[in-house]
């Protein structure tokens, strides 16, 4: 601001200084008592009092300020918004509010061409993050830009959201932005290495999570960047040698995330992340083959805590659910519609993921019941079958002495050998016999 008397200047310093402590008293007698103060910017970068307000996440000030009919979209010297700094700084309750409020996520800053979504992805706030993209789903951006392109926004240098979170090592940045759309392949401008992909990128920061999110989504390891690099030479030159491990071309294939397939995408939040969870999962065990006698061997086996709350790996804590007729390791989680059969989560992943490395480029044909051919319509989150319909004459569903009966009598249908077949190779393994008799892969199987 121009008026540099030295009395303003004071007043103006009281003002921000309070309210960067959130002194809210001393903002709100400011206000009485000089309300032109609202206009007024600190000296060199021009931060409003909302900027401030939002950088440090004084949430009642800004509702304040807010309420006063102060701009939500004022910019300071770098043309960033009181929402792109919330953003930085993670104060999601002042993201929030200002989504609220009407601020515009479609700005962008002097500095590097940014948009809000650009600033939660890099600093890795990942509420924040989804915030803005739930306010992009239902706001006049998604009519005027679509909801796609705004996932995929560039900055002046040909970054998307997801090539900074893959930079900054954010794996849960990295996930969100995968799952609402991001591409997976797109290659910078500039930014980092001409031509680099999120994977080049993620490679460079030496994330091992980044990686495995990007390459369960189908991220390939042969792209090139501008220079003719692949991932892995950029992970060999910055000495990640755990992520050029993963990253070797020949190194096994990973699982990829099915999400081309119809009844995959039309998932219910609670079957999906079931079902991703088996898949990182299925995944950390390859890691750990490959990894297996280096120096960066994993610790192994991997105590994974979300695995044991999936119920993935917990046949001793549920009593009451069936055992997966395919592998005779994990508890049935998804039912398979119309025809009603159920499998486990790490099957099911087995039978969409199948042959079927780059769901990009391959043809999709769906897979159908491994037990009955019918086409998948659907896949839900199981039932667990009620005790009526199992064991009458037990009401008692914690009794462990019923959980060891159960326990024996589900394994007793499949032999030991059985028990140590991995979900992915099982289907080849089970072909033929007899009343487990599954058909995986719908050539190799006669018609009935
Ligand atoms: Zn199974
Ligand atoms: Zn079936």
């Amino acid at each position: 601001m121009g008026q540099g008397l030295s009395c303003g200047a004071s007043q103006e310093n009281g003002l921000f200084s309070a309210v960067q402590v959130g002194d809210f008293q001393t903002v709100e007698v400011f206000l009485k008592t000089e309300p032109h103060l609202l206009h007024h910017t600190t000296v060199y970068d021009r931060h409003s009092a909302l900027h401030i307000a939002a950088a440090n996440g004084k949430i009642e000030i800004l509702s304040m300020l807010l309420e006063k009919s102060m701009n939500p979209d004022a910019l300071n010297r770098h043309k960033q918004t009181p929402l792109m700094l919330a953003a930085m700084h993670g104060k999601i309750s002042c993201v929030k509010k200002l989504i609220e409020a009407g601020a515009n996520i479609l700005k962008f800053d002097s500095l590097h061409g940014r948009t809000c979504l650009h600033y939660a992805a890099y600093y890795g706030h990942s509420d924040c993050l989804q915030a803005i993209l739930s306010a992009a789903q239902s706001s006049p951006v998604a009519v005027s830009w679509g909801y796609a392109r705004f996932v995929n926004i560039r900055d002046a240098r040909g970054a998307t959201p997801l090539h900074l979170a893959a930079r900054q090592r954010r794996p849960e940045c990295v996930h969100i932005l995968l799952d609402n759309g991001a591409l997976v392949c797109a290659s910078t401008g500039g930014y980092g290495c001409p031509g680099s992909t999120p994977l080049h990128l993620a490679a460079r920061g030496g994330s091992l999570d980044c990686i495995r999110k990007l390459l369960a989504w189908g991220a390939d390891r042969l792209q090139r960047d501008a220079s003719g690099r692949i991932p892995y030479v950029v992970a060999l030159k910055h000495k990640h040698g755990d992520c050029a491990a993963l990253l070797n071309p020949s190194s096994a294939e990973p699982l990829v995330w099915p999400a081309p397939l119809k009844f995959i995408s039309e998932l219910n939040e609670e079957a999906k992340s079931l079902l991703e969870q088996a898949l990182m999962e299925a995944n950390r065990e390859r890691e750990r083959n490959i990894l297996k006698g280096t120096a960066f061997s994993l610790p192994s086996p991997s105590p994974s805590p979300s695995r044991s709350d999936s119920g993935l790996d917990s046949i001793s804590e549920t009593s009451d659910t069936e055992v997966c007729c395919i592998c005779f390791e994990q508890i049935c989680t998804i039912e398979v519609q119309d025809c009603g059969h159920q499998m486990c989560a790490q099957c099911t992943l087995a039978l969409c993921c199948h042959n079927k490395p780059n769901p990009t480029t391959a043809s999709l044909t769906p897979p159908v019941c491994p037990f009955c051919r019918s086409t998948i319509v659907q896949l839900v989150v199981a039932k667990i079958k009620s005790y009526d319909d199992a064991d009458h004459d037990i009401t008692d569903v914690s009794s462990p002495k019923l959980r060891k009966l159960r326990k024996s009598r589900n394994f007793s249908e499949g032999s030991s050998s059985f028990k140590s077949l991995s979900a992915v190779g099982s289907f080849s393994k089970m072909g033929g016999r007899g009343s487990g008799r599954v058909a995986a892969e719908n050539e190799s199987i006669d018609k009935p």
